[in-house]
């Protein structure tokens, strides 16, 4: 479509970042280009009805916030353990070496809130996953996550069987 190639003509390939042999997939340009950043704000904001847009720290933020606002949602930020201010829920999961916990706050959604996830890349899916797991647990019912970009070839999907996920592009 003619999102899906904006968003590939927008999003840059960094080969060896953060370490050699991975080919990392910068969506800077993306933002910097108000058309693209403005025509995936819409695609975010228009495809469910949503209480809340949780975005997943950082690059998250960046593409749940406008969302939020434009669809008349409220943003909530899943965050790195330790950011956020108040109580909060936590959830580990394993990374390639070691593990990373993300938190968020207890009392960020009504009870039955619907809710889109938003991030920008789906990798292995352990972020996604997590993310799942802790909106629940806050009570919210997860209506889909949305990413930019899903890496299929990572196969992050596969973790994914009990949500609906949304690409706006798959490579
Ligand atoms: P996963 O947990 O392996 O699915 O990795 C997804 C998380 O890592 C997301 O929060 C992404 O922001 C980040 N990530 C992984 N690979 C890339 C990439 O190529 N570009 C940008 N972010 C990435």
């Amino acid at each position: 479509t003619e999102l899906s190639n904006l968003i590939l003509d927008r999003i840059r390939d960094v080969p060896d970042y953060p370490k050699p042999g991975v080919l990392f997939k910068d969506i800077t340009p993306l933002l910097a280009d108000p058309v693209a950043f403005a025509a995936v704000t819409d695609e975010l904001a228009g495809m469910y009805e949503v209480d809340k847009i949780v975005g997943i720290e950082a690059r998250g933020f960046i593409l749940a916030a406008p969302a939020a606002l434009r669809a008349g949602a409220g943003f909530v930020p899943v965050r790195k353990k330790g950011k956020l201010p108040s109580e909060t829920l936590e959830e580990s999961y394993d990374l390639e070496y070691g593990s990373a916990v993300i938190e968020v706050h207890r009392d960020a959604f009504v009870p039955g809130e619907r809710v889109l996830i938003v991030d920008d890349v789906l990798a292995t899916g352990g972020t996604a996953r997590a993310a799942v797991e802790l909106v629940r647990r806050a009570g919210a019912d997860v209506v889909a996550l949305a990413v930019l970009m899903e890496l299929a070839f990572l196969k992050g999907r596969e973790r994914l069987t009990d949500v609906e996920v949304r690409s706006l592009v798959v490579v």
